[in-house]
Parts: C-alpha cells; sequence; structure tokens
C-alpha cells in the first residue's frame, strides 16, 4: 500500500498503476472512481508524485 496524495490515502499498488495509466493516456478516464476525478489538478498531483514512473 502506499499513499496516494490525491485522495490523501492509502491505496493498492495496483490501483496506482492504473491511475497513472490515465494520467499518461493510456486507459480511458471513466475506469477511476469519482474520488480521484472530483480533484480538478488530480493528473498534475499524480505526474509530479514519487510513485509516478514506479
Ligand atoms: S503515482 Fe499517481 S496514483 Fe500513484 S500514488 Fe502517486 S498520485 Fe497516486
Amino acid at each position: 500500500m502506499i499513499k496516494c496524495p490525491i485522495i490523501e490515502r492509502e491505496i493498492d499498488i495496483g490501483d496506482c498503476v492504473v491511475i497513472v495509466d490515465v494520467c499518461d493516456g493510456a486507459i480511458k478516464e471513466r475506469v477511476l472512481g469519482r474520488d480521484i476525478l472530483e480533484k480538478k489538478n488530480w493528473r498534475e498531483i499524480c505526474r509530479a508524485c514519487e510513485y509516478h514512473d514506479n
């Protein structure tokens, strides 16, 4: 589990990979939950996150 700065709570590594893939345009945004999408700058936060390139 890692602490995701978008939602400020622990998430599974697998969930992180999916969010990163959406952020990078590899998967459609509709797979994400509202908790992520309602953060307007979630892509910016994800790109700057230390786990983004893991
Ligand atoms: S890389 Fe993105 S999805 Fe993964 S923990 Fe960081 S902000 Fe969250």
